[in-house]
């Protein structure tokens, strides 16, 4: 590891960050042609989560229409998206944190919170960002044993040590699909100590059925170590433009205003994103074809025998074998055959790959090209 940081004899960077290891991304299209030698337009990529219906209209006229400005500085404060979110959501525009994905905002968080040596508490096989903002700032990681590969949160709560100052949540968590039911998480913050914040990390929430659905803004009001991230890259299907916006009391608001880069959000994601929020259509459509879509995989998994985590997301994890080595050979195999998932080994789950929800016929693509993987 060091070896790689030594340079004619110099080691540069703090061990914490040599330490790192580099996020693994899904494979983009292009690349997974050329290393195949396969033809694009016949690749499925469902390995990132990402909308298979793509940007709204009205987001991809936003863009148009931003283009133009694109010699200025976005604004900085985000004038016209957080009066968009304040009047959706009915907080207050100091209340607000726009960021760079909301990738952006748990980063900010774990910088503004969190001294180097102070400990931060996650769950096993929760999303990996949480590990790498912990490492990032030299803090320690509490790392809590999943429970039916979801969040344990009696445990989370019972690891939270006296120099804890962050818990990051994923409800519903990636890459595994679980999901906390409301009255669990609110217990959780009537006990959390009130110096402790929890980033609870709703990437997905827009995802979630009618039964399910929680009203986390309202936590906000009454629990001011709270902050409940959410994004626009997964239901808004505005990923490549990279934003995603946090809610908290004034008093975390400030602290993360005080360290973010004053331009963290362009101004072309800025206009999509208000663009995409007035959109209630679109997302109605894409949650109705994610719930279609999983019944689709889930009668695929059914069907072959493969066991799967049930999943409150737009992607599902399912076991390809019985040996360590059974997800990183069934994917290069799917990978042959042009269809890209993410392999999650990375998450200590080598036996198993996540995929995304795709359009029916990407389904099917990617069902029928599993069966003759394990064939
Ligand atoms: C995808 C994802 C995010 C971040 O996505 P951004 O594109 O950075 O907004 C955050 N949390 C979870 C759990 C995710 O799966």
């Amino acid at each position: 590891m060091a070896e790689q940081g030594k340079h004619g004899g110099t080691v540069f960077g703090p061990d914490y960050v040599r330490a790192i290891s580099p996020y693994v991304a899904g494979k983009p299209i292009s690349e997974v042609a050329r290393e195949f030698g396969l033809d694009e337009a016949g690749i499925v990529k469902l390995a990132s989560n990402e909308n298979p219906l793509g940007m709204p209209v009205a987001a991809q006229r936003a863009v148009a229409a931003a283009v133009a400005d694109l010699g200025r500085y976005p604004d900085s404060n985000c004038f016209a998206l957080k009066a968009a979110l304040s009047a959706r959501f009915g907080v207050p525009e100091d209340w607000l944190t726009l960021g760079n994905g909301s990738n952006d905002i748990l980063e900010l968080a774990a910088h503004a919170l969190v001294e180097p040596g102070q400990s931060i508490v996650y769950a096993e096989y929760s999303f990996a960002v949480y590990a790498l903002a912990t490492q990032e700032i030299g803090a320690r990681a509490i790392e809590v044993p999943a429970r039916d590969y979801g969040h344990d949160l009696d445990a989370m709560g019972a690891a939270i040590a006296p120099d804890t100052r962050l818990v990051f949540i994923a409800n519903p968590n990636n890459p595994t699909g679980t999901f906390l039911p409301a009255a669990q998480i609110e217990a959780f913050l009537r006990a959390v100590p009130p110096n402790v914040v929890v980033v609870l990390d709703e990437a997905y929430n827009e995802y979630l059925d009618a039964d399910q659905q929680y009203d986390s803004i309202e936590w906000v009001r009454r629990y001011p170590n709270l902050m409940v991230s959410r994004t626009f890259s997964k239901a808004y299907g505005l990923a490549g433009l990279r934003i995603g916006y946090a809610v908290a009391q004034p008093a975390l608001t400030d602290l993360l205003n005080r360290i973010r880069q004053p331009f963290n959000v362009n101004s072309v994601a800025q206009a999509a994103a208000t663009a995409a929020l007035g959109d209630a259509e679109f997302l109605r459509r894409s949650a109705e074809l994610n719930r279609a879509g999983k019944a689709q995989l889930v009668e695929g998994f059914d069907r072959l025998g493969l066991e799967y985590v049930p999943s409150s997301g737009n992607f599902m994890l399912v076991r390809v074998g019985d040996d360590d080595g059974a997800g990183a050979r069934i994917n290069v195999a799917l990978l042959k055959q042009g269809v890209i998932v993410r392999p999650v080994g990375n998450y200590n789950l080598p036996r198993w790959l996540r995929v995304t929800v795709g359009l029916p016929e990407e389904n099917a693509a990617f069902i029928a090209a599993l069966e003759r993987a394990l064939a």
